[in-house]
């Protein structure tokens, strides 16, 4: 069991879980990181991380041939799959080219005449059981050899074989990338892991909440679940222990980190009075969607929303918020196998310009990599994916992808204000080197008479590499904008994966160096004139807000739903007041100490 941590963006106000776990009564109470705010009274619906169920059947002696036809069909479909990949991929150069090349050369070699299709085969004939069962059967024992075998290599081939394994079963019963459907109603989705593309198919008009027992507070399932409003609570060890069932009730408190199984009448009716006052708290919040973003003495900060998938567009309307600080494009490429064409991306973004109606997009091109890898891409993962090929890294390595989103991006921008921002910038020759792609593309489209803002798009650089924060004078006089992506700026920083609830505890924006980091990034910016906005999730805590204030940011993106009580904060906040604070916050050597004059200060605004 976790207890939510003090960095935990939503933590605010964790009841007195009980200390004894298990009551007579049989329900559970269990802790975990609240990742986003809401109470969901529900049922478990368990999720297998993108298995699908497979039913063992056996096979009349003469449907056996029928039944090697049919794998050997979801055979040769699987390496069509792949060659089409391998065809999207085939321009490439240098070593993403090769590296992407060697995974789809070894999933053919996997899908044509190997062990795992031969030995298909031979269950299909010898026990005389159906495909699925015999794929299933097969890719298991493969996978126990292989991580029976002390060799990190083939260890790290298990991914691979799965995947295959999978694919071969999708075909079979040819299943969509669809798992969430026909869920009950009120579904609370109880899984160990939820990738963020897994997140990404849920639907808050269908389901409940989350509850998971992997995941940190800021990971990108954490990003996911908020941007869709869906409560929900990761990093729960203890939550598949305990013989969890499909279909029993669960109440998940998003903002308290608590989970409760089997809940008693008297928890039920408890928890159905708080969710009446967070639904109220929003109402009350909601009301300020048309008042400015103003200090009390009269600082106006621009408030725009993060967003994650195109569907969260009437949210964002409806926050109040000025704009779109930061789009991550990501969604264009998950749940797919194939690469978004320019066309489809430039539908897609066009269609987020236009309803945002004059207010300003900010693109961020393609952050694939970490947890977020996109399959579409065929990245492979290397052995530490955080800081392997991801982001610009990828998109410099494999120009074709960056080519095509950034003239679909340049396309939008003749609809509304759009900005492009580059993720994970490392060194000012990145950026150059994207300018330049970027004015070779602008050049192509205007050859061929097709239509771009004019200027074009300002192009930014998220600083959030300690590296690049260091050396933010060198590269704000080479970028038109700063986004300050403070999620990963604290995960390098302090050397602590985002997304791992083992070290959760020990993520902190709080940290001296990050808020160092952050204030040298926002005083280059300054001194070169260009806009610097904090997009990480800090941005949309309201415990932060007069501190990034004081330390001189105007400028903050948010998840959707935070903005309501970000804008609130600011508009208790005296500036001045907020700039001498940050002046002793700053002077201070441990993050417990800030947190606690800020707690301070904050107690004193409010
Ligand atoms: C960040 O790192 O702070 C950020 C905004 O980008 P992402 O969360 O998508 O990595
Ligand atoms: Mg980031």
């Amino acid at each position: 069991m976790k207890t939510p941590t003090s960095t935990d963006t939503l933590k605010a106000s964790v009841p007195p879980a009980s200390a004894e776990a298990v009551v007579p009564t049989g329900e559970i109470i269990l802790e975990g990181l609240g990742v986003a705010r809401g109470i969901a009274i529900g049922v478990v619906h368990l999720h297998d991380s993108g298995a699908i169920s497979v039913q063992e059947r056996r096979i009349a002696a003469n449907r056996i041939e029928a039944e090697c036809a049919r794998f050997s069909a979801a055979a040769v479909r699987a390496g069509h799959q792949v060659e089409q990949l391998q065809e999207k991929a085939g321009h490439l150069g240098g070593a993403a080219g090769e590296e992407l090349g060697y995974l789809l050369d070894a999933y053919r070699q996997m899908l044509h005449g190997s062990r795992l299709i031969r030995g298909v085969e031979q269950r299909i004939r010898g026990d005389r059981i159906n495909a699925e069962a015999a794929v299933q059967q097969e890719i298991n024992g493969i996978v126990r050899g292989f991580e029976a075998m002390d060799d990190s290599y083939l260890a790290a081939r298990v991914a691979d074989i799965r995947d295959i394994g999978r694919r071969l079963l999708r075909n079979l019963t040819n299943t969509p990338y669809r798992p969430f459907t026909a869920l009950p109603k009120n579904a609370v989705i109880v899984a160990d892991e939820m990738t963020p593309a897994d997140t990404a198919l849920l639907d808050p008009g269908h389901v409940a909440g989350l509850a998971t027992v992997q995941g940190g507070a800021e990971g990108h399932t954490a990003i996911m679940a908020r941007s869709l409003s869906l409560p929900s609570v990761l990093g729960i060890s203890g939550l598949l222990k305990g013989g969890l069932r499909g279909g029993e009730p669960i109440i998940v408190d998003g903002a308290a980190g608590v989970v409760v199984i089997r809940p008693t009448p008297a928890t039920i009716a408890t928890y159905r009075r708080k969710r009446a006052d967070f639904l109220k708290s929003r109402r009350i919040l909601a009301r300020l969607r048309d008042v400015p973003a103003v200090t009390r003495d009269g600082a106006r900060i621009l408030l725009q929303a993060n967003m994650e998938l195109p569907n969260e567009i009437a949210a964002v309307l409806e926050s109040g918020a000025e704009g779109i600080g930061l789009l991550r494009s990501e969604f264009l490429f998950m749940n797919r196998d194939d690469v978004p064409s320019e066309d489809e991306q430039y539908q897609v973004l066009r269609d987020v310009v236009e309803h945002m109606d004059g207010r300003t997009v900010t693109v961020r091109t393609f952050d694939a990599g970490g947890d977020k890898l996109a399959p579409a891409l065929g990245c492979a993962i290397g052995p530490n994916p955080s800081l392997g090929l991801r982001a610009i890294r990828l998109g410099l390595a494999r120009p074709d992808l960056l080519e095509a989103q950034l003239s679909a991006i340049l396309r939008a921008s003749a609809h509304g204000p759009v900005r492009i921002l580059i993720p994970m910038i490392a060194t000012v020759e990145e950026l150059r080197a994207t300018r330049e792609i970027m004015h070779k593309m602008i050049r192509t489209l205007k050859r061929k008479g097709i239509a771009i803002a004019d200027p074009p798009p300002p192009l930014g650089a998220m600083i959030e590499i300690p590296g690049a924060a260091l050396s933010a004078d060198s590269i704000a006089w080479q970028a038109d904008f700063f986004a300050i992506g403070t999620n990963d700026l604290t995960q390098y920083t302090l050397a602590i994966d985002r997304s791992d609830e083992a070290v959760a505890h020990l993520y902190n924006p709080l940290h001296p160096a990050v808020l160092r980091l952050i204030q040298f990034s926002a005083e280059a910016a300054l001194r070169a004139r260009i806009p610097a906005c904090v997009c990480g999730e800090m941005a949309g805590d309201p415990r932060y807000t007069a501190l990034l204030l004081g330390l001189g940011i105007r400028d903050l993106s948010m998840t959707t739903s935070n903005v309501p009580v970000v804008k609130n904060r600011i508009r208790s906040t005296d500036l001045v007041a907020a700039t001498q604070r940050a002046r002793v916050i700053m002077d201070q050597s441990d993050a417990a100490r800030i947190a606690q004059l800020l707690d301070g200060f904050n107690a004193g605004e409010a």
